[in-house]
């Protein structure tokens, strides 16, 4: 079904909202302030209480976004109507803004993206390599990146090679005792001394 503008424009952003989702629980909560909000000033949690939200949408993701827990997270208004935002430039400068929440969340948000992701479980991902929580593009899509994909690739193809190769020399062993069947055995010695 083609979409139109307003469809694909919404999509887009709530893939956005989704991807930040991902990379704010791959933060330690610690570093949420310095490490994720400088480079999404934006993106809108429920709470100040980063901890706490960061565990609830931890657990929300982990679970597979259960209905009992979307609920909680979307009507969580812990926030109030005003955010302040601090943030850290590259150059030391510390700015905090403050802006309404209801213009924030328009934009997009925690909130955004866990519609979203309730709506499409199946985008909700821990890659099977490092770990990191990520959104699929695809179904099947196993690993957060090309990087992790391709080292995945490389150590399943070495551990299959070393499978494949263990398979030939056992068939090798095999049919070279299947050739001689003597060596099977050892030589068989005739009695021939017996008696002396
Ligand atoms: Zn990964």
């Amino acid at each position: 079904m083609p979409l139109n503008e307003a469809a694909w424009k919404e999509r887009e952003l709530n893939l956005t909202a989704a991807r930040e989702f991902a990379e704010y629980l791959n933060t330690a909560p610690k570093r949420i302030g310095e490490d994720f909000f400088r480079y999404h000033p934006d993106f809108l949690l429920p709470s100040l209480s980063w901890t706490h939200d960061h565990k609830m949408h931890t657990e929300l993701w982990d679970r597979g976004f259960p209905q009992e827990l979307v609920v909680d997270a979307i009507s969580d208004t812990g926030i109030g109507t005003t955010m302040t935002t601090t943030l850290h430039h590259d150059d030391g400068q510390i700015e905090t803004k403050t802006r309404k929440v209801a213009d924030v969340a328009r934009i997009v948000g925690s909130k955004r993206a866990i519609l979203f992701l309730f709506t499409e479980r199946w985008r909700a991902k821990k890659c099977r390599l490092c770990g990191k929580r990520f959104v699929a593009e695809k179904p099947g899509a196993r690993f957060c990146s090309s990087g992790c994909a391709t080292d995945h690739r490389e150590s399943y193809k070495k551990e299959n090679w070393k499978k494949i190769k263990d398979r030939i020399n056992a068939d090798r062993r095999e049919e070279y005792r299947t050739q001689h069947p003597k060596k099977r055995t050892g030589t068989p010695r005739l009695p021939i001394h017996r008696g002396k």
